[in-house]
């Protein structure tokens, strides 16, 4: 049985997504546009995301370059086909643009159009070649994490959500280059897929501040993609952010609690670290999965996502207000916080 939220609280939730920007932090969009572009359809973002986007008030989106190959030169061209294909798709909206830049940003939020932060999700794809990084910053890529759930040239991954065992292995020379390079390049470092050794060595490494785009608490449901209360701490005392996840396997929504499990993390994550560093990076993957399945010939896919797509975001934000968190909180959560850390992080234009 999940959480019934009230009508003056949905209400409430609305006019608040309605009047302040809210950022999803992470979803595998270039991805989703490159198999759905495969498969002969065109306007993907239009068509499959733009109506729930403006329905829950979404300004930005960190859309992930998700590359499923670990191989080498196979990976980098699948990167650079999706950086390709997301720009030809939304070429011709109005309304959508890429942020390469704080000036961007604060542009973007001057008029009321929707941004796409592109991001590297795992660095498999430059094996220990640092210079790589530059290309990808002259594509408009603006962050990255080092890796994905499994151990490459630069650091080893936590395990995939369904598993639950510690990969060990540190940060790599090259890795550490990479930290050093993606910072002088103004490009932002994300630790979601990190395993926990990684993430001891980029506290020490990291002179910039670092953000999970898509994890949650490890104390609220023990999976190695969350965070612990003493990572939590070190990501917050370096000024990051953590965005919580909401697929089921990594929120713990497996009874079906999918919106109380969703407000048990944000509830604790603020108690521990204060709303500054506590927001939303859904990372919702059904669509994309129907895409991959639907090229492969697998029609049917297993329903992952804690929410039925973006429209319903101020739902989760409804739910957390009935349960007693304050506007002031919530304004940072829905979108404050990471637009602040963007902003601080981003190159000036
Ligand atoms: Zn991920």
């Amino acid at each position: 049985m999940d959480i019934q939220v009230k009508e003056n609280f949905l209400l409430q939730a609305a006019a608040l997504h309605r009047t302040n920007p809210t950022v999803d932090a992470h979803l595998d969009l270039a991805g989703e546009v490159l198999l759905r572009h495969l498969a002969g359809e065109k306007e993907v973002v239009r068509r499959h995301y733009l109506t729930d986007f403006r329905k829950a008030g979404i300004r930005l989106v960190v859309s992930s370059v998700f590359v499923e190959t670990g191989n080498l030169e196979r990976g980098w061209q699948n990167a650079l086909d999706q950086i390709a294909a997301l720009k030809e798709d939304i070429r011709n909206l109005e309304d959508v643009a890429l942020i390469e830049s704080k000036e961007d940003l604060d542009r973007l939020l001057e008029g009321d159009g929707i941004g796409i932060l592109l991001y590297m999700e795992g660095l498999d794809c430059i094996g220990e070649d640092i210079d790589r990084l530059n290309e990808l910053f002259e594509l408009g890529v603006r962050g990255a994490s080092l890796t994905w759930s499994r151990p490459d040239a630069l650091a080893t991954g936590c395990c995939k959500a369904a598993e639950h065992k510690q990969i060990p292995g540190p940060l790599t020379q090259a890795g550490i280059r990479a930290v050093k390079r993606l910072e002088e390049l103004s490009m932002f470092l994300d630790v979601s897929h990190l395993n926990d050794e990684g993430f001891e060595d980029l506290c020490r490494v990291a002179e910039r501040s670092f953000i999970a785009t898509h994890s949650g608490s490890r104390r609220i449901f023990d999976s190695y993609r969350n965070l612990t209360d003493e990572q939590m701490g070190c990501l917050a005392a370096q000024g990051g952010i953590m965005g919580m996840n909401g697929c089921q396997c990594i929120a713990g929504s497996l009874l079906g609690n999918h919106l109380e499990m969703l407000c048990r993390h944000i509830e604790y994550e603020t108690a521990k670290l204060g709303a500054d560093h506590v927001g939303y990076g859904f990372d919702l993957c059904d669509s994309y999965d129907q895409a991959s399945a639907a090229l492969k010939g697998q029609p049917h896919i297993t329903r992952n996502d804690c929410l039925l797509n973006h429209g319903q975001v101020p739902l989760v934000t409804a739910a957390l207000l009935q349960r007693g968190m304050d506007e002031e909180s919530l304004k940072k959560i829905i979108g404050g916080n990471f637009l602040g850390y963007f902003g601080r992080i981003l190159p000036d234009r």
